[in-house]
């Protein structure tokens, strides 16, 4: 079994296009870190495909967000207005099938799907002792998270903690070798709104039976994803940062 891993669309479905088409024939499954909407001009038709595409997938901030479940007055004024754009846009039926995302960690096979941190799904997981603190509570020895939109994650032995960097700007992807004596925390980084300084798509394949995690960029039709968001009314700055991966 080799598995696809996403996180973050944000409602980009461009992005999310580009990422089928560079992983097509390459997985057999696909699971979901969250954050399915917001942000992006394109909610409906990225929570259609996960329904019909992704085998598990957990609820993330935004998707809460989007639901209309959570107070929303401590998102940042360009977040909250892409979250009423959302929520006004979805018909009934998309803002349950939000409202009954499970929350992370959600068992898979043999590995762990979470949005945040292992002990809190809205907990930005960045620092390198949180996660080693953290990691003792997971039930696998792998998960996969997202909500930082930074692709990379932890790999955390009795001994410490490394940092694991994303794939680099002139390559489209690399190669982890898993290791029995470790706890990997992987982070897949963002399809739809990448925040670690690369503006393509993120992702990353899974393979048990190789026991390689394979870190991917996927470079995107930016320019309409772009538009699509201008068009519909939401902030400026949604679009902008996409371009810098900021
Ligand atoms: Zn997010």
């Amino acid at each position: 079994m080799r598995y696809l891993v996403i996180s973050d669309i944000h409602a980009n479905l461009e992005a999310l296009r580009a990422v089928l088409d560079s992983a097509r024939g390459e997985h057999d499954r696909v699971v979901s870190c969250g954050d399915l909407v917001g942000y992006g001009a394109d909610p409906v038709a990225v929570l259609d495909w996960t329904r019909e595409n992704v085998s598990q997938v957990v609820r993330g901030n935004h998707d809460k967000a989007c639901a209309g479940s959570e107070d929303i007055e401590w998102f940042s004024p360009a977040a909250r207005s892409a979250a009423l754009w959302t929520i006004a846009v979805l018909s009934p039926e998309h803002a349950a099938y939000l409202r009954n995302l499970p929350k992370g960690p959600v068992q898979a096979d043999g590995f762990q799907i979470l949005h945040g941190a292992p002990l809190d799904e809205d907990e930005y997981l960045v620092n390198p002792v949180s996660a080693f603190e953290q990691a003792p509570v997971l039930e696998s020895a792998i998960a996969f998270f997202g909500h930082t939109h930074v692709q990379g994650g932890f790999r955390c032995h009795p001994n410490g903690v490394l940092r694991i960097p994303p794939v680099r700007a002139e390559e489209r992807e690399w190669v982890l070798n898993l290791r029995d004596d470790e706890t990997s925390l992987i982070n897949p980084g963002s399809v739809g709104q990448p925040r670690d300084g690369d503006w393509r798509a993120a992702y990353c394949l899974y393979s048990p039976e190789e026991r390689t995690v394979t870190y991917r960029r996927a470079a995107y039709d930016l320019l309409s994803a772009q538009r699509k968001i201008y068009a519909a009314g939401l902030p400026h700055i949604l679009a902008e940062r996409l371009s810098v991966g900021r």
